[in-house]
């Protein structure tokens, strides 16, 4: 018997993410391949979904729409910020994610969409909200997760967390 992808397994993937158009969006190499946490939401749901079950060398190519991706963008006004309120040392460039405190204490997520001195424009809908997600993607190495990683809820490793 040998292991598949499943809850509170640690798997590391090759990936490649393209859009409707054919362009790459995120690609991983040799050296830094994606690692992540089966069924913490560590990645979309629609890729989570098709990698279940799945074992090492097994490859999947899969659209995953907007609804099992980073869904459909939605009318929001966008969010302005001086760089000072943000953390010293982050990188304030376009698509940069960005975690606040909303008003209930809920970690809300934003994505620097404009810079203009230290003004920063942000907005609450993922960069790529309301996209077809184009995923190719091998499992290169599986394991059963730590109980830190379980209880962090992410992986550790080179490309995991790192602390
Ligand atoms: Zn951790």
């Amino acid at each position: 018997m040998s292991a598949t992808v499943g809850e509170n397994m640690v798997v590391t993937l090759h990936h490649t993410l393209k859009n409707d158009g054919g362009e790459v969006l995120d690609e991983s190499n040799e050296e830094q391949p994606l690692l992540y946490l089966h069924g913490a939401n560590n990645i979309v749901p629609g890729l989570e979904e098709a990698l279940a079950g799945k074992a090492v060398g097994d490859k999947v190519e899969i659209i995953v729409p907007p609804e099992k991706g980073y869904g459909m963008p939605q009318k929001m006004k966008p969010v302005r910020l001086r760089r000072s309120e943000l953390p010293e040392g982050m990188p304030v460039v376009r698509g940069q994610v960005l975690m606040m405190r909303g008003k209930d204490d809920r970690t809300v997520h934003l994505w620097i969409t404009k810079v203009q001195g230290s003004d920063i424009v942000a907005d609450m809908n993922h960069p790529l909200a309301g996209e077809n997600l184009h995923f190719a993607v091998e499992v290169i190495d599986l394991r059963a997760a730590s109980e830190d990683e379980m209880t962090h809820g992410h992986a550790h490793g080179p490309n995991g967390h790192g602390h």
